[in-house]
């Protein structure tokens, strides 16, 4: 298993930090809207305040594509976190600079500063040397807590390794702990279940999971891409074309190996994506004309139950239909109402399943719901990813 460095492995009193945080949440106005990416980086920043150290942190928000976009300000975030921590917190006007550097060398122990927006910055999505160096002019040690941003390569999460030392922060740890689980020796039965719109997002990660686990459910458009390699003509539903024999390997390859690879044998289909428009529940032979699979029937949603009820472990990532528009939330209810009453140890990951798992009001019974959405994909691809990669080991 990785075995990172973190804060509680070094000393940090005295330090000046960089704390690369994903603060990217979305933003009404000045109003954060939904702030559990910046709770989640809470216990970082109170364990380096206890600490005494002295923290100047960094984020994206948003894709400003290196322009300054005055919607995109980190100033939202700077109050959320003040509110949450109880204490203020200084906000850079930019990501560096003289001004900047000046701000980082009054910091006294305990004390934050957040930078502007790192994507303001031409430099950081192409993992600038020059802007890396910049970003640690002033400071002892780079802390990486932004695990969701930890598959780029950019200058904020890794080029600024090159200059200082370079450690996990809490919520880094964590997340490579948890998500590792799956990957050795986990409590079986383990039971994936992927879902979401593209088979062509998550390929490496069905294959790997194919390997793993010991049942994979599928559903979401992903499953009807695999239903339509099997022949099956689902009219009017999305599929991805391009990807038909890429599905249809990935069938083959189910086929031999020692994992139970499930597909929804019901669909609920529907003529129009809109709230509470009518719909039928079909089998995947009979999809009648001018209709489109929105949803895993409640068939297979009861047996991908069952299924999930017995586990010793699940790990899901992508809802398994259209959650946005009700009722076709119902088939990600139904499976996320089983893990919750599972015995299970879960991980939920993915934007979508996340926020349709916090809308059910469900995801606080799940054991651990990750940051990361490609982060942890590609984590369980058994990828490296860059911002894990410049960590000093232990
Ligand atoms: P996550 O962010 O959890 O990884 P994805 O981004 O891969 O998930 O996919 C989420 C999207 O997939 C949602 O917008 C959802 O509406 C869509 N989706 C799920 N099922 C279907 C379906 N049957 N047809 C079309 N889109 C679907
Ligand atoms: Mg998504």
């Amino acid at each position: 298993m990785l075995n990172k460095k973190s804060i509680k492995d070094i000393n940090v009193a005295g330090k000046t930090i960089l704390l690369r945080a994903d603060f990217n949440v979305p933003l009404s106005g000045h109003n954060v809207t939904d702030d559990t990416r910046i709770r989640a980086v809470l216990p970082t920043l109170e364990y380096l305040i206890k600490h005494n150290a002295k923290v100047v942190m960094a984020s994206h928000l948003g894709r400003p594509k290196g322009e300054y976009k005055p919607e995109l300000k980190l100033d939202p975030v700077a109050d959320r976190l003040s509110e949450l921590l109880g204490r203020p917190v200084a906000k850079a006007g930019r990501v560096r600079g003289p001004e900047v550097n000046e701000m980082i060398e009054k910091l006294k122990e305990g004390e934050l500063l957040l930078l502007e927006n790192v994507r303001f910055e031409s430099g950081e999505e192409k993992n600038d040397p020059e802007l890396a160096a910049r970003l640690t002019d002033k400071v002892d040690l780079f802390v990486n807590d932004a695990f969701g941003t930890a598959h780029r390569a950019h200058a904020s999460t890794s080029g600024v390794a090159a200059h200082v030392p370079a450690v996990a922060g809490l919520l880094m740890k964590k997340e490579i702990e948890t998500l590792s689980r799956c990957l050795e020796d986990p409590p079986r039965p383990m039971v994936a279940i992927l879902g979401g719109a593209k088979v062509s997002d998550k390929i490496n990660v069905i294959r790997r999971f194919l390997e793993l686990a010991d049942n994979l459910l599928i559903g979401g458009g992903m499953a009807n891409t695999f239903l339509a390699a099997q022949g099956y003509d689902l009219k009017n539903s999305f599929y991805e074309k391009e990807q038909l024999d890429l599905a249809r390997s990935i069938l083959e390859e189910s086929g031999s190996c020692r994992c139970r690879f499930a597909l929804p044998d019901d669909l609920v289909a529907t003529a129009e994506l809109k709230d509470n428009s009518p719909y039928e529940i079909v089998k995947p032979d009979r999809v009648p004309d001018q209709l489109m699979a929105v949803d895993i029937g409640p068939e297979s949603a009861a047996r991908f139950g069952r299924v999930v009820s017995d586990a010793g472990m699940v790990v899901w990532n992508g809802p398994l239909g259209v959650f946005e528009t009700p009722p076709f939330h119902k088939g990600t209810e139904t499976v996320a109402r089983a893990v919750a009453e599972s015995r299970a140890y879960s991980i939920a990951g993915g934007g979508d399943l996340v926020a349709a798992l916090e809308a059910l009001s469900l995801s606080s019974q799940f054991s651990f719901i990750s940051t990361g959405g490609g982060a942890a994909l590609e984590f369980w691809e058994g990828k490296k990813l860059p911002g894990i990669e410049v960590l000093e080991d232990k």
